[in-house]
């Protein structure tokens, strides 16, 4: 089979190697569709906890051998820890994810855990299920802010995310869904999916009950730390900048709430599948293994009008 191999930083190769041989635990994909998103680019720019050469791609989609189509829960958990049996598998002492710590799904086949598949449901195409990853993200986010329809609802990046959250804030009928973005392609998918208000720019004297940092630049929680009204919560996705100052006094002062998400779990990965039905196959930007490098170098260079990137190895 054809897979990519991130070698190093930055540095793509694409290698014909062995097809993995599935054993009683573990089933072989057939790959329709891998998301590119801010794991692959951020690793493509720095492999970080990445053991090199690693196949990246941990939102992967495809056919089991009898034809099924599945999505994959790339997260693996012990099942032992306090957090496993407390049904918070992405704190998991011993998390791994498919395509981070083992290879993943930039090749044209994954071996899996039979326990990772998720069948998709009939008439969610490829590409609507390549929302399915993110969204889950979205929904992690969503439920820990406890928002609920009386909320104004601020929204930092219409990417995958950003996207999700518009969809799970439409989902409960909030009345005040706002979305900043830079893109009008991304804007405008915001609003196919319920956004009421889209900008590209926040007045910087508004202020929102909750507010969602899918980008995670220094700018964005900047931005979306000073858009949080008093006693209101901050939720943060985005990983683009580790480390970074914060005015802690204004927090303190102003009872603010910053709250960390961190993937999902598979019960929120199973609804995420309801959640994608109203995305639009048109958002999806089908990449070979060729292009992939490429569309990396986009992102790094902060081109984000792509709505969502993915690979199709086998087509
Ligand atoms: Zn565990």
């Amino acid at each position: 089979m054809k897979a990519l191999f991130l070698e190093k930083q930055k540095t793509l190769s694409i290698k014909e190697v062995n097809t993995p041989i599935e054993t009683n635990d573990n089933v072989l994909i057939d790959i329709e569709v891998t998301g590119i998103g801010g794991s692959e680019y951020l690793g493509f720019n720095n492999p970080g906890i990445r053991s090199l050469p690693n196949i990246m791609g941990h939102s992967i989609c495809g056919t089991t051998e009898n034809g099924t189509r599945v999505a994959v829960y790339p997260l693996l958990s012990c099942n032992k820890c306090n957090y496993c049996k407390n049904n918070q598998s992405q704190l998991c002492d011993n998390w791994s994810l498919i395509g981070v710590q083992s290879n993943g799904g930039f090749a044209q086949k994954v071996l899996v855990p039979n326990k990772s598949l998720i069948e998709i449901p009939n008439g969610l195409s490829w590409e609507q299920s390549a929302f399915i990853e993110p969204f889950a993200n979205s929904i992690n986010a969503w439920e820990i802010s406890k928002a609920t329809n009386e909320d104004n609802i601020a929204i930092i990046g219409a990417g995958s995310l950003g996207l999700g959250i518009v969809t799970c804030a439409n989902n409960i009928n909030c009345k005040n869904i706002n979305i900043i973005d830079l893109s009008d392609n991304r804007l405008a998918s915001a609003k196919q999916l319920g956004a009421t208000k889209v900008t590209k720019n926040f007045n910087d004297n508004l202020q929102f009950d909750i507010v969602f940092d899918t980008v995670g630049s220094i700018e964005s929680r900047n931005l979306a730390i000073s858009i949080t009204k008093k006693n209101a919560k901050c939720i943060f996705l985005g990983f683009e900048a580790p480390i970074q100052n914060i005015n802690f006094s204004e927090l303190i002062r102003y009872q603010k709430q910053l709250i960390g998400s961190f993937v999902y779990t598979k019960e929120q990965f199973k609804k995420a599948m309801k959640l994608v039905q109203n995305c639009d196959n048109k958002w999806v930007k089908n990449l070979s293994f060729l292009e992939v490098e490429e569309q990396l170098n986009k992102y790094l260079e902060k081109d984000f009008s792509t709505i969502k990137a993915v690979l199709r190895p086998n087509k």
